[in-house]
């Protein structure tokens, strides 16, 4: 990977790279712990079009954000049943739009309102899933307030009076929490979503599925402890030898993102210039905070945060440190301040960091980059020239976003 890497920092001065083998090795360990669950990929993390195509080929199914992406998952070749649209405010076009092309998730009470005028007005029954907001939260019991999802007690009342013939409540989704490293407490948050969902089951006479969500974290910090998956699925499919022995028909599924693909990306930037300031050395990069804005914005979050760990900030935020920086050459190392092209002094990647010392001309590449990094970058700002998005296939093809081939190595 680091010859590749520094071969592709000859054609390009700055660029995320997925490389596949990880994405699969993540998710050959998923298949492995939870053998029965199906998956769902979280396309807004990286909508890559060589990740969806090797995540896809891999037997998952889209959790999709947006009417967008659900044409994505349908250009990718999933089918109706495999995509699942979830995501508060849906727009009527995006209802229309999706309504044959998805499983609609709906996350209000309105929404469910809208599907039902959508398909009153086609004149065909919708089978939907709502999302619902629990009365738990990941580390304890009683519900929270929240934008997502229809709080439980209302979830049960809809269930019970939906009746109509236009909607059909078909499934339950539940996602309250992402990045958890504690298999004991995912474990225990799985457990109760089970729970719930056999109360579902007989509120709405049958269910065809019971999307458990996200969850499970991956180590950003050093000294993040990595997730016990192989203890995690031992106790989800636990929980669920009964509940699938009573319900064998309905699927369960669970999603996933981050844990799929963010330790598969790295972006790599160009340091175009290096300047001593009143004692400090900063080495001036492309596209740092527009590039890449989550280490930017890591420093910006803690500098104004009263705790030292800020929660509900995902995915922004994730924690202290989150990201690493490593040059691709041996040199002494110098105290160095990582900072952006952009005309805001906000443009900061790291500070006072150590590094092997570099000249204008050579690479930084930081981690983490595989989920939440291109996607949440303003690229536009200041009209930079966008990083370049690779996806290096297990057997050493590298293509671009666009789908075209690299050759890497030729000038
Ligand atoms: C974003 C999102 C996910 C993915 O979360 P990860 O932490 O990346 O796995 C899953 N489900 C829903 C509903 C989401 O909004």
């Amino acid at each position: 990977m680091k010859e590749q890497i520094k071969e592709l920092s000859r054609q390009f001065d700055c660029f995320y790279i997925y490389e596949e083998r990880a994405i699969l090795a993540h998710i050959r360990q998923m298949k492995e712990n939870f053998p029965s669950a199906a998956f769902l990929y979280s396309m807004k993390c990286n909508p890559h079009p060589g990740v969806l195509k090797s995540i896809f080929s891999q037997g998952f199914g889209a959790d999709a954000a947006s009417l967008g992406e659900v044409m994505m998952a349908e250009a990718a070749g999933l089918s109706k049943e495999q995509i699942y649209y979830s995501a508060p405010g849906k727009t009527r076009t995006d209802i229309e739009g999706a309504l044959e092309r998805s499983v609609l998730i709906a996350d209000s009470i309105g929404e469910v309102e809208r599907i039902r005028e959508a398909a009153r007005r086609r004149n065909a029954v919708a089978k939907i899933g709502i999302r619902i907001n629990p009365d738990f939260t990941l580390q304890g019991s009683g519900g929270a307030a929240s934008k997502f999802g229809i709080d439980e007690a209302q979830a049960e009342k809809l269930a019970r009076r939906e009746a109509d013939g236009f909607v059909k409540i078909v499934g339950i989704h539940i996602h309250v929490k992402s990045q958890e490293l504690d298999a004991e407490v995912l474990g225990t948050y799985y457990k109760k979503i089970i729970r719930l969902a056999e109360r579902f089951q007989t509120l709405c006479g049958g269910l065809e599925f019971v999307n458990m969500g996200s969850g499970m974290g991956v180590p950003y910090a050093a000294d993040d402890r990595k997730l016990d998956i192989k203890a995690l699925g031992k106790t989800v499919e636990e929980a669920l030898a009964s509940f699938r022995a009573r319900y064998p028909d309905t699927k369960i599924l669970l999603e996933t993102g981050r844990y799929a693909v963010c330790k598969s990306g790295f972006y790599i930037t160009k340091v175009i210039d290096r300047k001593e300031s009143y004692g400090k050395t900063y080495l001036i990069l492309k596209n740092t905070l527009n590039g890449f804005i989550r280490p930017s914005l890591e420093r910006l979050i803690l500098h104004y945060a009263a705790s030292e760990n800020p929660t509900g900030m995902e995915p922004l935020f994730t924690s202290r440190d989150a990201f690493g920086f490593f040059a691709l050459k041996e040199e002494a190392v110098e105290r160095v301040t990582l900072v952006g092209n952009l005309c805001t002094a906000a443009d900061v990647a790291a500070e006072d960091i150590l590094l092997p010392r570099l000249e204008p001309g050579d690479c930084i590449v930081m981690t983490n980059a595989g989920s939440y990094a291109a996607v949440l970058s303003p690229m536009q700002f200041s009209s930079q020239e966008r990083p370049a998005e690779l996806f290096l296939a297990s057997d050493g093809e590298i293509r671009d976003e666009r789908g075209n081939r690299i050759e890497n190595g030729k000038e």
